[in-house]
């Protein structure tokens, strides 16, 4: 299923797999003509070669105009009584959601579950490379963040490529890798997006330090290249070799890091759970984010991924499962959502579901039940449940 298995790790559900690049044509005529230009190069040698450039600079013009070509973006979603519960609160809640047609559609499809934030690929995670972004997406998405009022310096949370390995030791590798961490970090600052969640890597046969040093190193490099995108790592359940399953290994990597004001941490529930940290009472909850708050830092927590887990704690798997079904149970979700620490934070479910619009109600409704534990006391189970 992956290029590098050891190197990258399932993060489940979350509609990933059949996941469009958020560059795709948003017209089925677009892509042949596309193809085409880059067939249609001149030969310099061949007698036909003027006639060649015609139809290819016409294509490449029919693609330019259908680049700027403005799309259809509604001016004006009905978001005002999701967004007046995530600021009562101050608990932004929503889902990794399908950027298929264009990286608007993720807003479009945001709004649809009730999200106040929402994770999307800004291109497509199991390719190395994709198309740039065209201009026309680039204003539609813009667009769609101010008419669902979304900040997108705030309320968004990209998750990047699972082919990334920034610990590979491998010099073809390693460019690679770094290449594509690049493209995807300028990716979302060219859609105006503050925040950029990935998996640090897996050490391999390597020394574990060592990878750890490496993945710092190509981050203080990756801020070079860029303006002002903040790094948000993942921790890891733990299979394999992989790095981020303790919060030892996150707070190493944050200690390398030149630009501290350009990195965080992004705590992902399931992974949390099966690499070890309890979380299901309040008790448990509360000893997690002090070993967190004491390891790490809590001014470094940037953002949350809402997972239950099939799995038991310490199992190293990562597997979702939907939230309430799996070992972790209500009672995490309820602290959660009842923690002020963790106001003003994306926190995003990528739990199971099927694609299309039933896999919508299954996030529109855990979206529902997030929202009616605040306030809830402990053991209290949601609404409907
Ligand atoms: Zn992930
Ligand atoms: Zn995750």
């Amino acid at each position: 299923m992956f290029a590098e298995a050891e190197a990258v790790e399932e993060d489940g559900g979350g509609g990933e797999d059949e996941e469009e690049p958020a560059a795709a044509p948003k017209t089925a005529k677009r892509k042949p003509a596309a193809r085409k230009t880059k067939k249609a190069v001149p030969d310099p040698d061949a007698d036909s070669a003027e006639e060649d450039e015609k139809p290819a600079a016409r294509k490449k013009a029919a693609k330019k105009k259908d680049e700027d070509a403005p799309i259809d973006v509604p001016e004006e979603f009905d978001t005002a009584a999701m967004w007046e519960r995530a600021h009562r609160c101050g608990k932004y809640v929503g889902a990794h959601v399908s950027a298929a047609g264009g990286a608007w559609n993720a807003v479009v499809k945001s709004v649809g579950i009730g999200g106040t934030a929402f994770a999307l690929f800004v291109k497509n995670q199991r390719r190395w490379t994709s198309p740039p972004i065209a201009a026309n997406q680039i204003t539609a998405f813009k667009a769609a963040c101010t008419a669902a009022k979304l900040d997108p310096r705030k309320h968004l949370l990209p998750h990047g490529s699972y082919l990334i390995n920034l610990a590979s030791v491998d010099a073809d590798k390693a460019t690679q890798a770094f290449d594509a961490f690049v493209d995807e970090l300028k990716r979302c600052e060219e859609l105006g997006i503050g925040l950029y969640n990935f998996h640090p890597g897996a050490a391999l046969k390597e020394p574990r330090d060592e990878a750890i040093a490496r993945i710092a190193s190509r981050i203080n490099a990756a801020h070079k290249q860029t303006e002002s995108i903040v790094i948000v790592i993942e921790n890891m359940a733990g299979q394999g070799t992989v790095i981020g399953n303790t919060f030892e290994d996150l707070r190493d990597i944050i200690a390398l890091v030149e630009d501290k004001r350009r990195v965080g941490v992004c705590l992902d529930t399931c992974h949390a759970f099966a690499a070890g940290y309890d979380i299901r009472t309040p008790e448990t909850y509360a000893a997690t984010l002090s070993t967190f708050s004491t390891t790490v830092g809590l001014p470094y927590l940037r953002a949350l991924h809402l997972n239950d887990s099939k799995e038991p704690l310490g199992s190293k798997k990562d597997r979702h499962e939907n939230l309430g079904k799996g070992k972790i149970g209500w009672e995490a979700f309820r602290c959660i959502m009842n923690d002020d620490r963790l106001n003003g934070l994306p926190m995003v479910l990528e739990t199971p579901r099927e694609d299309g619009p039933q896999g919508d109600l299954v996030y529109r409704r855990e979206v529902e039940l997030l929202y009616s534990l605040v306030g809830k006391g402990v053991g209290e189970v949601p609404d409907g449940v």
